[in-house]
């Protein structure tokens, strides 16, 4: 029930999962969380991620088109408007389908460490070997 290592948990949350049971859905709507899960009842109010999965995107969205646009520039010697009709709105619908799986992913980091008031529930690491 309950993951084992950090990475099962943040999965779970990318793919908008209970990061504990994996049962229940994460979220209510598009970006709005549950208040508990409905399998676990896991209480999701402490999650505090705020802005952070709009950086999460934008960043990984930055990273990812950099190539397509040196690439488009170089290759193709594209015109400045030809570039703008490729790269805006596949820039958009990267960072708007980025969102939920990076808010997922870091209420996920935010359970796992018990962050913001979410209670700690994973073993400590030192008992896991002993
Ligand atoms: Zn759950």
């Amino acid at each position: 029930m309950i993951p084992a290592i950090f990475s099962q948990a943040l999965l779970r949350g990318v793919r908008g999962r209970c990061p504990r049971c994996e049962e229940g859905g994460l979220f209510r709507k598009w970006l709005k969380p549950r208040e508990r899960c409905p399998a676990c009842a896991l209480d999701l109010t402490p999650q505090r991620a705020d802005d952070f999965p709009a950086y999460v995107a934008m960043l990984v969205t930055g990273h990812l088109l950099a190539p397509l646009i040196i690439a488009l520039s170089l290759d193709y010697a594209l015109g400045p408007l030809a570039m703008m009709a490729i790269l805006v709105p596949l820039a958009l619908v990267m960072m708007l389908g980025m969102l939920q799986p990076a808010k997922g992913g870091i209420i996920a980091t935010q359970w796992w460490f018990g962050m913001h008031g979410f209670v700690k529930e994973r073993l400590p690491e030192d008992s896991a070997g002993s």
